[in-house]
């Protein structure tokens, strides 16, 4: 009988996530250990990472767009206004306002 233990057992070869992540700030020289690494996510201030981090709640891929330059590129479906029918929209097109309605209510049909 095989038992796998999920996350038990902490694997070496992990790339560190501070190298990707949107919350670091890597510093390096020219040797391989001249190289310091602060993280914005934790506190007021930033806080140095002393170790080769592969595993935190707080990662933010860094490799990814922005949530709001995604919503800039989205199709969002809009209701009917004086102006246009109901239908679907380009973020980058929608005013402001609408940008925010959109993005930050529930549609309707999901008001209680
Ligand atoms: S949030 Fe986590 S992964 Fe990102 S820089 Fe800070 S410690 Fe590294």
């Amino acid at each position: 009988m095989v038992i796998k233990i999920y996350g038990g057992t902490r694997i070496q070869a992990a790339p560190n996530l501070c190298e990707t992540c949107r919350c670091s700030r890597i510093v390096r020289g020219t040797r391989d250990s001249e190289e310091i690494v602060f993280c914005s996510a934790m506190a007021m201030d930033p806080v140095r990472i002393t170790f080769k981090v592969t595993s935190c709640t707080d990662y933010v891929d860094g490799t990814m767009p922005p949530y709001h330059e995604l919503v800039q590129q989205a199709w969002i479906l809009t209701p009917a206004t004086r102006r246009r029918p109901a239908g679907f929209v380009r973020g980058s097109e929608l005013q402001k306002e609408e940008l925010m309605r959109a993005t930050h209510e529930p549609p309707p049909w999901m008001k209680g």
